[in-house]
């Protein structure tokens, strides 16, 4: 058994029910052969071993009082997996489904996503089995203030700085940074997707749907293709999917679909800009169901099914596919579909959305196919500018973030084909991107010595 293997063996052994932090670890390790091979001091020094171990993993209560007087109890989790190259930073998730394995998958993820930006941010996750839907705003403040009433003691702007992910968007940040500079006195950037007002960065709500266009763009444009007139579907309709949509119209492509966790629309026309903002204030503003906007654009909507099971009943055909709700939401009968239907370009907007089986169709069938941790990295890549203008105490422009987002993309990609080709892997963006970020990390962890 190599050794890679055998880490892989001993991660399972150790927390056997983790099956999202193992389908993780899997798909990044056995990328991670080659630089085994090439680099035996990081055997020696027990790198992969540390790699896939947290530097720390924060279990804790949140009690809060709902609206009708009654005390709830929800599970809070912070995982700060790696530190080697700079302060732990990553997502807080608020969903129903949220565990440690899930946290624990998200954070691994994070550190290689997280190296690869070429910014010095360590990887981490957080988050707690919540489920802000049907919640009033003063519940979901009362919330974010419990929850923040124990985890500000474990994060700070030089230590580990969250951001937001499913269920945690501008309102929860705000609540939740309020509450942390009361209890610690203090202004300070520890956390991003702040509002413009109280040291947010521009672009930041777009970055994470607008960079995953860009790097589809960019893998496009290896085969001489673009965006122009292409058939488009993207899953999700919170904020990844919403500036995912924006982007590809502005680029002139025709996104058909949405979903929520309800219900898929199909709307051959396209949704275009009026249609965009149309979901944006029904999901950020009303908070309401995507099904409204079948009624509303009189179009089809399948309830009980997401896009790409729609996609696949109905035999739609889509050129490009952009994954923007959640993990394991594209299986592999689902990829086949796709494929067959001739669709050739698959850029996750969502972190780990295709199953291994659906990965393995796009790389069998060489589709143009670009994992979570490169093509959606502009959500972090831009939180790392935010911290940047925090730490300066300057703001930049709209245009200025946008331009360092499009090339902090096009470097990515243009890491992720570099490392794939030196590593004998030509074109596979997933051992691309699994190799790039981990070396920076692996080198950083040698240098310390055993820490
Ligand atoms: P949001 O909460 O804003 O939106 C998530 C969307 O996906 C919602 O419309 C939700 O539906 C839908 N959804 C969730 N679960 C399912 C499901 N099982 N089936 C169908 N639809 C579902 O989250 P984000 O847009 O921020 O995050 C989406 C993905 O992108 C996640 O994987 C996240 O980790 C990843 N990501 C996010 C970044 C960011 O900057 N926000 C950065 C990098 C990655 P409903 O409205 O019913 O809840």
């Amino acid at each position: 058994m190599s050794h890679i293997n055998e880490v892989i063996a001993k991660v399972k052994q150790r927390d056997p029910d983790q099956k999202e932090f193992h389908q993780a670890v899997i798909e990044v390790l056995e990328t991670l052969e080659p630089t085994a091979e090439r680099h035996p001091e990081f055997l020696k020094a027990g790198i992969f071993e540390r790699i896939v171990e947290p530097e720390r993993a924060i279990l804790f209560r949140v009690p809060w009082m709902d609206d009708k007087g009654q005390v709830q109890v929800n599970r809070g989790f912070r995982v700060q997996f790696n530190n080697a190259i700079g302060p732990f930073k990553g997502g807080i998730r608020f969903h129903p489904s949220v565990n440690l394995s899930i946290i624990k998958f998200l954070g691994f993820e994070q550190t290689f996503k997280n190296s690869l930006t070429t910014l010095p941010m360590g990887g981490g996750k957080g988050g707690s089995d919540f489920d802000p839907k049907g919640k009033s705003d003063n519940e979901i403040m009362r919330f974010c203030q419990a929850f923040m009433r124990e985890l500000f003691r474990h994060i700070g702007a030089e230590c580990d700085v969250p951001a937001g992910d499913i269920g945690v968007g501008g309102r929860e940040i705000g609540f939740m940074f309020g509450y942390y500079k009361k209890i610690r006195n203090e202004h300070t950037g520890v956390l991003t997707g702040k509002g413009i007002e109280y040291g947010g960065s521009l672009i930041r709500p777009e970055a994470t749907g607008y960079g995953t266009t860009y790097f589809a763009a960019e893998m496009l444009a290896t085969r001489g293709l673009d965006f122009k007139n292409k058939i488009v579907a993207v899953s999700g309709a919170g904020n990844v999917a919403q500036y995912a949509v924006e982007k590809v119209t502005q680029m002139g492509g025709r996104v058909i679909t949405v979903c929520d966790s309800n219900a898929t629309i199909v709307d051959e026309e396209g949704i275009n800009a009026e249609k965009c903002c149309y979901i944006m204030d029904l999901k950020n503003g009303r908070r309401g169901r995507i099904k409204e906007y079948a009624d509303r654009y009189k179009c089809v909507c399948v309830e009980g099914l997401n896009v790409w099971d729609v996609i696949r009943e109905q035999g739609i055909k889509v050129d490009i596919a952009l994954p923007c709700a959640t993990q394991n939401e594209l299986d592999g009968e689902n990829a086949a579909a796709l494929v067959k239907n001739g669709c050739i370009c698959v850029a996750e907007g969502a972190n780990m959305p295709s199953t291994p089986d659906a990965v393995r169709i796009f790389q069998e069938y060489k589709i143009l196919y670009g994992p979570g941790k490169a093509a959606n990295a502009g959500g972090v890549a831009t939180s790392g500018l935010e911290m940047s203008q925090n730490s300066l105490k300057l703001s930049w422009s709209r245009e200025e973030v946008d331009q360092r987002l499009l090339g902090i993309m096009k470097n990515i990609h243009a890491a992720c084909l570099s490392a794939a080709e030196t590593y004998g892997k030509k074109g596979d963006y997933v051992a691309g991107a699994n190799i790039a970020g981990f070396l920076k990390v692996a080198k950083a962890m040698y240098a310390y010595g055993v820490v």
